[in-house]
C-alpha cells in the first residue's frame, strides 16, 4: 500500500530528510503514532518519530544541519535517540533496535536491528506502522503485523505474544487502555486476558508515567470507558484502591445504598460533557472518595456517610501525594470542590438563610460555577422527572446566591477594614487581637449582622474592641 504524501503539510520536510539520509547512505522511515493518526485522519500530531537502520543520532544531526545550522539537537545517548524542534514540530530520530528483556528487569538489552525488528518491539500493531521515506519506495506503507486491518476494525493488538509484551513493559497495559478509551477501540481478547494476568506488574512503573496515561484517559470524551477497563483488568486496584473501595452495595434490614464506584464513573462522564478542565474532572472522580471509610448503618436512619466530604478532601492530598502529582493549586482546587460538594444541596430548602448562601459564596469564591457544574453532574437518577427537578433546584440556589452576591459582594471577599486600620484605631502593635477582630468582622458580614461596608465595620470594631478591653486612641 502506498500513502499519498503529496498533500501532506510536512512533505517538504519529509523530502529533505529523505535526501539527507540518501546522501549519507542511510535508510529512513516515519514510524509510530504519526502514521497511525495520519491513517485515522486525526489531527496531525506535532511529534513525529523517524527510524533509521543505522545511526539515529547521526541522521538527526545531519538533518538539523541541513535545515538550519542554528537548530540545537538534543541527544539521549542512553536511548540512542536524538531530537530537535522545528516549526512547532518535535522530530525524534532513533536507530532501529532489537530488544530482549531479562525477567526481573525493566531495562532491555538492546542491539542494532532491522526496521522489522524495530516494529516488533513496539506496543501495538497500530503503532508499528512505518512509511518509507527512501527514494526507491517513498510513501510505501510497511505493515508487517496487519496494523491497517486493526485500524479498520478498531482493535488494539500486540505485534508479539501479549503476555510477553505486557510483562516486558507493564506501562503498555496503561497505554492499551488509553488508546482503547481515546480512539474508541476494543482491546483484543488475548491482550485483555494478558493485562488481567500481568496487572500486578504495574507496580514496577513510575507513578509519573502511569499518571500521564491515566490523565489522557481522564481527558477522553467518555472517561468511564477507560476507567471501567482499569477496573475490569484489576489495574485500578493498584493505582487507586480508594476508588475500588467504593464498589459494591450492602444491604441491612432491607435497606441498600447505591454503588458509589459506578455512580462516580457516571458523574465523571456527565461532567466531561461540560468541561475539558482535567482538574474539575478529577474533582468528579474523587467527590465521593470519602464514602467508603465513613459508611455506617444507623438504626432508624439507614445508611449514612457522615463527614465524607471532609474526609474525602483530606484523602485528595494523600492520593495526589502517592501518585506523585503536584500538590499545588490544582490539588487544592480538587480538595476544595470535594469538600464543598454537598453544600449546595443543603441550600435547596426554601427558607435557607442569606447567611448560609453568603457562606457558600465566601467559601467557594471564584470556583462557585465549577461547584455547580459538579453538583449537576452528580445527578445520576434515571428518572427524568426527578432529574429535571434536581437540576431546577440547583438553578434556583444559584440564582439566590447571585442575588445575595449583588447585594453583599462577599465573593473574593476583601475585608472592608484592614488590620493596619484596626491597629491605628487602638494604637496597637501587630498582635493576636487584630486577628480576632478581623475574624469577627468577617463573621458578622457573613451572618448578615452588618453590611459589607467600611462605616458599619468601623463601628462594629469599636464595640468589639471595647469588649476585649481595648481603648480607642
Ligand atoms: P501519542 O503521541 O498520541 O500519545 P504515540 O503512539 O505516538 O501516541 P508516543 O509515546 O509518542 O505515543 O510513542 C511513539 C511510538 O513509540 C508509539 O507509537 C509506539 O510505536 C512506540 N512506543 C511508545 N511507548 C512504547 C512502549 N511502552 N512500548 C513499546 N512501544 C512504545
Ligand atoms: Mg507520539
Amino acid at each position: 500500500m502506498n500513502i499519498n504524501l503529496s498533500q501532506n503539510k510536512n512533505l517538504k520536510l519529509f523530502k529533505l530528510i529523505s535526501e539527507v539520509a540518501q546522501n549519507n547512505d542511510q535508510t529512513v522511515y516515519i514510524v509510530g503514532g504519526y502514521v497511525r493518526d495520519l491513517l485515522l485522519k486525526r489531527n496531525s500530531p506535532t511529534d513525529i518519530d523517524f527510524v533509521t537502520e543505522s545511526d539515529g543520532m547521526e541522521l538527526a544531526r545531519n538533518a538539523a544541519a541541513h535545515i538550519d545550522p542554528k537548530i540545537k539537537v538534543s541527544v539521549f545517548k542512553n536511548y540512542g535517540t536524538a531530537m530537535f524542534h522545528y516549526k512547532g514540530l518535535d522530530l525524534e530520530f532513533v536507530g532501529a533496535r532489537k530488544e530482549s528483556y531479562a525477567e526481573h528487569s525493566r531495562n532491555p538489552s538492546v542491539s542494532k536491528g532491522s526496521l522489522e525488528d524495530d516494529q516488533k518491539r513496539r506496543d501495538f500493531t497500530i503503532n508499528a506502522l512505518a512509511i518509507s521515506l527512501n527514494q526507491e519506495n517513498f510513501g510505501e506503507l510497511i505493515d508487517p503485523f496487519e496494523g491497517v486491518l486493526d485500524l479498520k476494525n478498531k482493535i488494539i493488538r500486540t505485534p508479539l505474544q501479549p503476555s510477553q509484551t505486557y510483562s516486558d513493559d507493564p506501562l503498555r497495559m496503561m497505554r492499551a487502555i488509553r488508546f482503547a478509551a481515546t480512539l474508541h477501540f476494543k482491546i483484543e481478547e488475548n491482550s485483555l486476558q494478558a493485562i488481567k494476568n500481568e496487572a500486578a506488574r504495574i507496580s514496577i512503573i513510575s507513578q509519573e508515567r502511569i499518571m500521564v496515561e491515566f490523565n489522557k484517559i481522564m481527558l477522553s470524551e467518555k472517561p468511564s470507558k477507560g476507567l471501567k477497563l482499569l477496573e475490569e483488568t484489576g489495574l485500578m486496584q493498584y493505582i487507586m484502591p480508594e476508588l475500588t473501595a467504593l464498589k459494591g452495595i450492602e444491604e441491612v434490614e432491607g435497606q441498600t445504598h447505591k454503588d458509589n464506584f459506578w455512580h462516580t464513573l457516571e458523574v465523571v462522564d456527565n461532567i466531561s460533557k461540560h468541561t475539558e478542565n482535567l482538574w474539575l474532572r478529577w474533582a468528579a472522580l474523587l467527590h465521593d472518595v470519602g464514602k467508603a471509610p465513613t459508611k455506617k448503618f444507623v438504626e432508624g436512619s439507614g445508611w449514612t456517610f457522615h463527614g465524607h466530604e471532609f474526609l474525602g478532601s483530606k484523602m485528595v492530598k494523600s492520593i495526589f501525594y502517592r501518585l506523585k502529582m503536584p500538590l499545588g493549586n490544582n490539588m487544592k482546587y480538587v480538595q476544595k470542590l470535594v469538600k464543598l460538594s454537598s453544600r449546595p444541596i443543603a441550600l435547596i430548602d426554601e427558607d435557607t438563610s442569606d447567611a448560609a448562601l453568603r457562606r457558600l459564596l465566601f467559601d467557594s469564591g471564584e470556583d462557585l460555577e465549577d461547584l455547580f457544574t459538579l453538583c449537576k453532574a452528580d445527578i445520576t437518577t434515571k428518572n427524568s422527572a426527578k432529574q429535571a427537578k434536581y437540576k431546577r433546584n440547583f438553578e434556583e440556589v444559584a440564582l439566590k446566591i447571585k442575588e445575595v452576591e449583588e447585594k453583599d459582594h462577599v465573593r473574593n471577599f476583601q475585608p472592608p477594614i484592614s488590620g493596619e486600620e484596626i491597629m491605628e484605631m487602638f494604637g496597637l502593635e501587630p498582635s493576636r487581637e487584630i486577628g480576632i477582630l478581623k475574624e469577627k468582622v468577617k463573621e458578622a458580614i457573613l451572618e448578615g449582622e452588618i453590611a459589607n461596608d467600611k462605616e458599619e465595620a468601623r463601628e462594629f470594631v469599636i464595640n468589639e474592641g471595647k469588649e476585649l478591653g481595648l481603648i480607642l486612641v
